[in-house]
């Protein structure tokens, strides 16, 4: 009878075992293909998926929702004067700053090289750019290592007001503002529809 107990015992464990494995495969999985291996931020496909659930929901409780588009200014000089190594390190620091300075329910992603892009549920064009002269702060202030200073930014601004709550117009137009905050000297931010 003992013996028995112990065969049903083992093979419950054995099964709950190969349970935990599989979970935690799937969640490895799952962390890899949503994620970006260098700064931990979601990856592209992973961000456009997530904020447009977003600003679908957050359009129909009739609630505004922010995007911005944040590029390094003059990211290939620091690449080409002092290595990739050092281009690495001020993504990761630019990544963390952007953690550091929104909500756990806002979105960050990667969008590309040295761009990013962050979703602000809930939040207008002014709320945003408070939130870019933030992670622009943080990161001069980020100790560099080597003593490379980071780059600075530039940054675009579009709200689900201007761009009818559709993500890839508000890309757009975030892409254009983020265009003309390079052409103004870089190391600013423009809202879409502010210009001239
Ligand atoms: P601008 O101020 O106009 O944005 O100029 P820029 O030099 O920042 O922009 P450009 O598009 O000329 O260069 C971007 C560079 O980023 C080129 C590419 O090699 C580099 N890059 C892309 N991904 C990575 C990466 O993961 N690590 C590093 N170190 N460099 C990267
Ligand atoms: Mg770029
Ligand atoms: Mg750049």
């Amino acid at each position: 009878m003992t013996s028995v107990l112990t065969i049903v015992l083992l093979v419950t464990v054995s099964f709950s075992m190969t349970a935990l494995s599989n979970e935690q495969l799937i969640n490895g999985l799952n962390e890899r293909a949503t994620r970006d291996g260098l700064t931990g931020l979601l990856n592209r496909t992973a961000f456009l998926e997530l904020a447009a659930k977003q600003i679908d929901r957050l359009h129909t409780a009739g609630s505004v929702s922010t995007v911005i588009l944040a590029d390094l200014d003059h990211f290939k000089a620091l690449n080409d004067g002092h290595g990739h190594a050092a281009g690495d390190a001020a993504i990761q620091a630019f990544a963390a700053a952007c953690q550091a300075s929104v909500r756990h329910t806002d979105l960050v992603g990667r969008y590309g090289g040295e761009e990013f892009i962050i979703l602000l549920p809930g939040a207008n064009p002014e709320s945003a750019e408070i939130i870019t002269a933030l992670i622009s702060r943080r990161l001069a202030a980020a100790q560099a290592p080597g003593g490379i200073p980071f780059p600075t930014v530039s940054y675009g601004i579009a709200s689900s007001t201007i761009a009818g709550a559709e993500l890839g117009r508000m890309i757009e137009e975030a892409d254009t503002a983020l265009y003309q905050a390079k052409a103004l000297g870089r190391n600013r931010v423009v809202r879409a529809g502010s210009g001239p």
